[in-house]
């Protein structure tokens, strides 16, 4: 079970966690967010440090209060001053942090995976607390990283090997277990999966320990035909597949860390999603089976803040190829591609979106490696628009409905709104369209109007 940032940021919402562990009879695993908003809070704190702003003290004293609300609201009697002597200590040492980094007026990514540590460390030691019979788990110490491209990846054989070593003598009654924290595996130093983390080390650790379900606990009621705050229509989905709710999530459904589903996704174990504010709430299930839906698809989902890249050249068969592996062998993610080739010119055309904060560096690594081609007239265009959003809708059924791309496409373009590529997924269960910004909202509307009320 897993509880996010809101479910145990509050003494309210804890006491719900509380009850909700409680009730559990068989082995759990908890794993746990920083308590939400700690983490940028963290961050923030640290950046006014580094700039030499003196009202990183008052960032600080804000987390240190966020943590005693919970320690008097929640931690039991006998413990709670033994426990909170122990946070002190945790929080002495994060002052201290601050201090050097004022000092020194400059953060390495090193020391910054350092202080967001903190969020959870500190957490987890209190849920610990708070519920009854709970025994505590670092997860730095079986949840190993490794560096690539500079980012920090899972190690997945060393971590599901220590995994299974740390709880091995675990069978019954309640663990707790922060999210996100993790450990370079050569230097030990300590780092994390990614903002949003959390859920991927309850992933993990469902998946190495062979759990009947992973459940994440957050603060909406499950995955929704749409964005409830753009479309008030929008209802919860009671069942997806995994592939369904993968494409969801890939293409802007903020539900849960994308990579959390492939680790149980490839052991069947099911997922559900649960609301801690409203427990009653039966979620979304999501396991490896189609269940018929009477909709066209599931949902709707989008990504704002997209650049759309078109290459056009004489460079037949290859131009596709050098572009994809330039682009994913220094971790630009490519959200949705297409690509057209004109026999009679020998002409290919690849369109291709990504998130806007990655243009930039996609942009200079498509001039570098199109360097010679660019000269010689081989690639003859390289453009990029800007301030485009995807539009994706996501549903097993648009395997069997053929033509529902079009007529999808054809519903935005019978309103007025310019569809400016159009993109079917590697799983076939998906279709993206990438769209000016200004239109965003009201194509959601009419998609979700049409297709799924
Ligand atoms: N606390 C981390 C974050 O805010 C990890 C998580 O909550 O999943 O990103
Ligand atoms: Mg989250």
């Amino acid at each position: 079970m897993k509880f996010g940032g809101t479910s145990v940021g509050t003494v309210a919402s804890l006491r719900n966690v509380k009850n909700i562990v409680e009730g559990e009879s068989g082995p759990v695993v908890v794993v746990v967010s920083a308590l939400g908003g700690i983490t940028d809070r963290l961050i923030a704190t640290a950046t006014k440090a580094c700039g030499g702003d003196a009202s990183w003290r008052e960032d600080y004293d804000y987390i240190v209060d966020r943590h005693r609300a919970i320690a008097e609201g929640l931690l039991p009697d006998d413990c709670r001053k033994e426990v909170w002597a122990n946070v002190g200590e945790i929080l002495q040492e994060l002052h201290n942090l601050f201090y050097g980094i004022e000092l020194v007026g400059d953060i390495s990514q090193r020391t910054m995976d350092r202080v967001v540590s903190f969020g959870e460390r500190m957490s987890s030691l209190m849920i610990a607390h708070v519920i009854a019979g709970a025994r505590l788990f670092y997860s730095p110490e079986f949840v190993k990283t490794e560096k690539r491209y500079g980012e920090n990846i899972p190690d997945s054989q060393l971590t599901d090997s220590l995994i299974r070593e740390a709880f091995a003598g675990f069978s019954e009654g309640v663990a707790v277990a922060p999210g996100f924290i993790s450990s370079d595996r050569d230097s030990g130093k300590v780092t994390n999966l990614g903002r949003g983390g959390s859920d991927f080390t309850a992933a993990l650790i469902a998946a190495s320990l062979g759990a009947d379900v992973l459940e994440i606990w957050t603060d909406v009621d499950g995955f929704m035909t749409a964005d409830p705050r753009v479309i008030p229509g929008a209802r919860v989905i009671p069942r997806l597949s995994f592939v369904e709710s993968m494409d969801l999530c890939n293409f802007g459904a903020k539900v849960i860390y994308p990579p959390t589903i492939y680790p149980v996704f490839h052991k069947n174990i099911p997922i559900i999603i649960r609301n801690t504010l409203n427990p009653s709430a039966p979620g979304t299930f999501i396991a490896d089976e189609h269940v018929p839906c009477e909709w066209p698809f599931r949902g709707v989902s989008s990504i704002k803040d997209v650049c759309l890249f078109t290459v056009t050249g004489t460079v037949p068969g290859s131009l596709a190829t050098r572009i994809f592996s330039v682009l994913t062998k220094n971790g630009v993610e490519v959200l949705l591609d297409t690509r057209s080739e004109s026999a009679e010119r020998h002409e290919s055309e690849v369109s291709f979106a990504t998130r806007e904060k990655e243009a930039e560096r996609a942009a200079e690594l498509l001039s570098k490696e199109f360097d010679a081609e660019l000269s010689n007239g081989e690639v003859k265009r390289l453009t990029q628009r800007h301030k485009l959003s995807t539009l994706s809708i996501v549903g097993e059924n648009l395997k069997n409905l053929e033509g529902m791309a079009s007529k999808v496409a054809g519903t935005l373009a019978a309103n007025g709104v310019p569809v400016l590529a159009v993109a079917r997924g590697n799983s076939e269960i998906n279709l993206s369209m990438v769209l000016q910004s200004a239109d965003l909202e009201n194509s959601l509307r009419l998609i979700h109007k049409t297709y799924l009320e």
